[in-house]
């Protein structure tokens, strides 16, 4: 029995000097690897394949499609071309597919229609491989919770429930699943899960539940395994909130020190948990870098986002960080339902006050499972926009005070960036440079010693 686990086609592909390893599924085949040796990795993104992956496929097979799970960079397209591969698959040759992720969590009637058998709903690690184990048995998969799957044409849901999940239970990610040399040089761990925010627009919240996260010791193993092994000068930390605990933070940057390991490091953040002693401890052992999603300058619009935050305080740490010596990228949405002219120019403001390193300019993405989606009302499947570089606005007049701050930023040695283009050509610009971006940017420009 083959088990592949497939990082499905992200069509029109992801720009490869931006593509990092799919390190949520690294995370989940590593698991499947301590019970099953045989499992395979396969990235059709990075490899930019077509809808067809029979060359890969044996006799009998498991399939396991991770399609919007930690990292939100799949499009909605993604979910079609996971229906092509399928129904490309000759009859003789038997399949069993697995399909993870939120998107296939909140619609489970396309998915089984589509001929995908098992949808694991939420968090997956503890159960996969006991779903592996009884695939052929019916009343087996029945005790496995969050489940839906079909069984000779008839679909069963079994119960639902919030798995009592703990990151510290999970392995390092094994690498060597995949060819890292297919990806950009910095290299990326996830090292805790689930935010403590509870923002409107964001899935992570209500998909994964309370924070948990690996311990100091298991972070630091993983950075001095990445080091050593992997060659790392650089790594992103991509949780959804790095900086939630400001102790374990604190002891990770201790054993950093304890083990003189040398690197530079980013990390995706929020304001609301910002502290100035941890962030000068960070910086002590190569934090260069930092990701905070301010995403208006409209007070008023941030309360709309459930995102209570203070824009005068906003203002101090994005400013306090920048004289600390980090690199700052700050998100923006641009469009928030019922946001007005008037509350692009307070987000201008706040942004001309501020002057982060990199701003990425976003429009609204509706996100399966979030209060924005719900209250939207619709039926429509929506995950990622990534590749939406541009959008209509109907309101001229929001249209053209969007126009105009992009504008001022141009005015203030703003790059605009509004395609995909090769980030490498960034990785050695100075630690100064000032991007604003319709488009993902590469983790790892700029920063410097
Ligand atoms: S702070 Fe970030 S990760 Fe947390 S809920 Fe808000 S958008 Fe999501």
């Amino acid at each position: 029995m083959k088990i592949l686990v497939v990082n499905p086609p992200n069509k029109p592909f992801t720009n490869k000097s931006i593509i990092a390893e799919p390190i949520d599924i690294l995370q989940i085949a590593t698991i499947i690897q301590k019970e099953y040796k045989e499992v395979k990795v396969l990235d059709m993104d990075v490899n930019q394949m077509n809808n067809n992956i029979n060359k890969y496929l044996e006799e009998k097979n498991i399939l396991i499609f991770v399609f919007d799970y930690h990292i939100p960079l799949h499009t909605t397209e993604t979910k079609d071309n996971i229906f092509e591969i399928i129904k490309n698959i000759p009859k003789e040759i038997k399949t069993t597919t697995i399909v993870i992720g939120k998107t296939s969590s909140y619609y489970h009637e396309e998915f089984l229609k589509n001929g995908i058998d098992i949808l694991m709903n939420g968090v997956v690690e503890q159960e996969i491989n006991k779903v592996i184990k009884y695939i052929d048995k019916k009343e087996e998969l029945l005790k496995i919770p969050n489940l839906v799957f079909k069984w000779d044409d008839k679909i069963y849901k079994t119960e639902k429930k919030r798995v009592n999940f703990n990151f510290k239970d999970l392995p390092i990610p094994n690498r060597e699943l995949v060819d890292i040399e297919k990806y950009m040089d910095t290299r990326t761990m996830i090292t805790s899960r689930g935010c403590i925010g509870n923002c409107a627009f964001c899935a992570t919240p209500y998909f994964f539940g309370k924070w948990t996260a690996k311990t100091p010791k298991q972070v630091v193993d993983e950075i001095e395994l990445l080091i050593k092994k992997y060659h790392a000068k650089k790594i992103m930390f991509l949780d959804d909130n790095a900086t939630v605990s400001k102790k374990r933070m604190i002891e990770i940057c201790e054993e950093i020190k304890r083990r003189n390991l040398k690197c530079l490091f980013g990390a995706l953040a929020s304001l609301k948990t910002y502290d100035e002693e941890m962030f000068q401890k960070m910086y002590e052992v190569g934090f260069r870098w930092v990701h905070f999603g301010i995403e208006s300058g409209s007070r008023r619009i941030l309360n709309s986002m459930n995102k209570f935050f203070d824009i005068d305080i906003t203002k101090k740490i994005i400013t306090r960080i920048k004289e600390l010596g980090y690199r700052v990228r700050v998100s923006l949405i641009l469009d928030y339902p019922t946001t007005t002219k008037e509350d692009i120019e307070q987000t201008k403001n706040l942004i001309l006050e501020t002057m982060p390193h990199e701003i990425r300019l976003h429009y609204l993405t509706y996100r399966v499972g979030t209060p924005i989606f719900l209250q939207k009302k619709t039926k429509e499947i929506t995950s990622q926009y990534i590749h939406q570089k541009t959008k209509e606005i109907k309101d001229k007049d929001l249209m053209s005070t969007i126009n105009n701050l992009v504008e001022e930023l141009k005015n203030k040695n703003y790059e605009i960036i509004t395609d995909d283009i090769d980030w490498n050509k960034y990785n050695n610009m100075p630690k100064d440079t000032q991007i604003a971006t319709f488009t993902p940017i590469k983790y790892g420009v700029c920063w410097y010693e």
